[in-house]
């Protein structure tokens, strides 16, 4: 044995051929602090052995090294010297890989990504297996490759595509970096050992020049200026289109390249270490690691809700065929779990239906799906007009009209239809599930299931637990909507349950503003471009629609009529009396039409103002955001304390999966913590006598005033 650690050992598999093998304890190899230094030392004890001729890097596990442990990462980066130290000193131990004084080749199975896939680039060869997932996805946490990946990549596959690997942060199947030439070879999965060592035999024996290929690593990288010149400018287009001004990462990896492509190795990982460093320190790369780890903590914790489950779904019954029921089903037959659709009207089956075979057919046109999964997907879903269909289903989806009588009926109904232990959810947005669990005869069964719109598309789902709810039951419908590929968060009933609850004081807020004679589009330009919500106010609600908008208003004035009073001269409710629902009928705060390429267009119709009243105010844009996004996070903090919400991480999870809350900002909590708790609570003082949604809770000024953090 050479060398054996916790995580990873080193020892002579044929003579004068080492293998450095990564099998930590646990599911995954990763680049933690442990493994690091573990594999410093591996490397320093292999560079000293006179018997070494070649060198395999492999995996004991499934999957390679999935990167660095993201886990250490928060700490670490509040600590400034601490995060130049560790980057400087972790990458150089991937110098010393390419450093042997022999060939080396790595054996990659499943996931080599970020540091997984700048390890195997330090090495001579790469061979793969077709499990493998190959990619440098730092920029979604806000950074950029730190332990050489931005030196050696370009040098390797080419500035182009290493540009567009690292600014995008994709994956690369096999077949594509085999093309890219990020990898040497493909082989099947029980001939990768064999197949990367004969590689390395073959450059042991002199067959392969392996000093020749890793020659170029070591260099300036090869590239005329012409060549340079409209490599980076077409990158610093690329890069402002995609990302835009909020996201410093891409830009930072296409500078990064740059300044290093005049530069050898060693001053090229400088400017990768001082540019890495500086990135840690933006509040985007916080966030975004933020979100990684809240999405950690909500996964973590739907498994284990899920794991209680008692009862299989494996036949699902969805009520109503419309925008949410046909999106629902769809979701579901496409999973694997075969549906029936119930609606009263045949004319809505056939478009539940049609709207199915729509989004099959995109998939299809993506070759994300062949033509047999979209056959099997579309027999799945068998469309009916009885009720008696829906016998054998294991739980119903209720997504029937926003009407609480209706759905009401429709519930006691189906309840005597469905087997006794078959669950019964409602997908309401806003009616109480304790008001509805009271048309059941068995409310313990019941719950709400919150999609989104488009079904397909929104990765949340709010599980509504109300107060007869049994614990079964939360557990066999966060294990359904896993299983259709969704991110459940369990939250308590209340109008609005979470994530509407927050949304309806943002568009209170917005409407504040107009009503202080500040236009919609302005307001919605602020909100897109400064705070980079993907849609400004007034543009969701015309997506949500004004008649629902109005509607909801209704029921949150109900249940918090001293903050969320309805304003009966406000815009919302005067665009939905006047008939301007939004997109469902093309006239809202906007009128919609299609361009030349039939893409849907939006336009600024003067009538509008005829009905919402001559805007020619105008605000500074910081409070206009102020003004939108305080009712937001007070109200959030609200969820929290009142147990709404168990913390911190799933609320922001919710808002960026369910509403598209901007990731370089993390969500309300992080958000909340970016601005700093003291310095929000001064400013949402200052707008106090706009009413109580601008009013902080005691536990927030208790929180700040202890210098306390909402994040565990
Ligand atoms: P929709 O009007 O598009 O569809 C409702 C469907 O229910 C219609 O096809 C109608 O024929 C059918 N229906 C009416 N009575 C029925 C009955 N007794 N049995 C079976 N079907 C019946 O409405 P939608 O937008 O899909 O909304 C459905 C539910 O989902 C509502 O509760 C809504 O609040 C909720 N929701 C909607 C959205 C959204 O953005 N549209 C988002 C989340 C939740």
């Amino acid at each position: 044995m050479i060398y054996q650690g916790t995580n990873l050992s080193v020892d002579f598999i044929e003579p004068g051929i080492a293998e450095i093998l990564f099998n930590a304890p646990g599911s995954v190899n990763k680049f933690d602090e442990k493994t690091l230094n573990e594999f410093s030392d591996a490397l320093d004890a292999l560079a000293s052995n006179s018997d070494l001729k070649g060198v395999l890097v492999r995996s004991g596990k499934p999957t390679f090294i999935v990167g660095a442990d993201i886990t250490e990462f928060l700490t670490l980066f509040s600590d400034l010297e601490k995060t130049k130290v560790w980057v400087h000193k972790a990458s150089r131990v991937f110098d010393k890989l390419e450093d042997l004084p022999v060939p080396s080749i790595a054996a990659v199975n499943g996931f080599a990504l970020g540091g997984g896939c700048e390890a195997i680039l330090a090495c001579d060869y790469r061979v793969a297996d077709e499990t493998a997932v190959i990619g440098l996805p730092e920029v979604k946490l806000g950074l950029i490759p730190g332990f050489g990946g931005t030196v050696r990549l370009p040098r390797v596959i080419g500035p182009d595509n290493a540009l567009e690997a690292i600014a995008s942060g994709a994956n690369h199947k096999p077949e594509k970096a085999l093309a890219l030439g990020l990898v040497d070879a493909v082989v099947k999965s029980d001939r990768l050992k064999e197949g990367a060592l004969a590689m390395l035999r073959d450059a042991i024996a002199g067959d392969l020049n392996w000093k020749e290929k890793r020659q170029p690593k070591l260099e300036p990288l090869k590239a005329n200026d012409t060549e340079k010149l409209m490599t980076f400018s077409t990158a610093k287009g690329f890069v402002w289109a995609k990302a835009g001004k909020h996201y410093p990462a891409p830009h930072a990896a296409v500078e990064v390249v740059e300044r290093g492509a005049g530069e050898a190795r060693e001053q090229a990982l400088n400017i990768e270490n001082e540019l890495f460093v500086k990135l840690t320190q933006t509040d985007a790369a916080r966030a975004q690691v933020g979100i990684f780890l809240a999405d950690q903590v909500v996964k973590g914790k739907s498994k284990k809700v899920s794991k209680a489950a008692t009862k299989d779904i494996k036949r699902a019954g969805v009520l109503g065929a419309g925008i949410m029921g046909g999106g629902i089903a769809y979701q579901s037959a496409v999973k694997g779990v075969p549906v029936v659709m119930k609606d009263i009207r045949r004319e809505a089956l056939d478009l539940g239906l049609a709207e199915a075979s729509k989004i099959l057919g995109k998939g299809l046109e993506r070759g994300k799906i062949d033509q047999k999964a979209v056959a099997k997907t579309l027999t799945s879903i068998t469309p009916t007009l009885n009720n008696s269909e829906l016998a054998d289903v294991d739980i119903i989806v209720e997504a029937v009209v926003e009407n609480p009588k209706i759905k009401g009926s429709v519930l006691a109904e189906v309840e005597k239809v469905v087997a006794k232990d078959a669950i019964i959810t409602s997908n309401t947005s806003t009616i109480s599930i304790d008001t509805l669990a009271e048309n059941l005869q068995d409310p313990s069964r019941f719950c709400g299931m919150h999609f989104f719109n488009p079904v397909h598309k929104m990765p949340l789902v709010e599980i509504i637990r109300g107060k007869h709810t049994s614990d079964e039951t939360i557990a066999a419908v966060t294990a359904y909507a896993m299983r259709m590929g969704k991110t459940p968060i369990v939250v308590n009933d209340c109008p609005g349950f979470l994530v509407n609850r927050v949304l309806f004081p943002y568009f209170a807020g917005f409407s504040k503003l107009l009503d202080d004679g500040i236009d919609f589009p302005a307001i919605d330009k602020v909100m897109e471009k400064e705070f980079g919500w993907p849609m400004g106010p007034a543009y969701l609600c015309d997506v949500v629609g004004l008649d629902t908008a109005d509607h909801a208003t209704h029921v949150m004035a109900a249940g918090f009529p001293s903050r969320m009073a309805r304003d009966e001269n406000g815009a919302i409710a005067q665009l939905a009396k006047n008939e301007r629902y939004g997109q469902k009928n093309g006239k809202g705060f906007y009128e919609y039409t299609v361009d030349k390429k039939g893409r849907p267009k939006k336009v600024v119709n003067p009538d509008v103002y005829g009905i919402i009243g001559k805007k020619e105010a105008s605000a500074e844009k910081d409070e206009i955001i102020a003004r939108c996004m305080i009712p937001m996070v007070n109200e959030m903090i609200r969820c929290l304390e009142e147990g709404i919400v168990d913390s911190a991480e799933e609320a922001d999870i919710a808002l960026i999966y369910g509403l598209g809350f901007p990731p370089f900002r993390g969500g309300a909590f992080r958000y909340l913590e970016t601005v700093g708790l003291k310095k929000f609570i001064e400013l949402a003082d200052k707008f106090a006598d706009l009413g109580e949604m601008y009013q902080v809770t005691d536990g927030l000024r208790k929180k700040a005033a202890n210098g306390e953090s909402y994040f565990k």
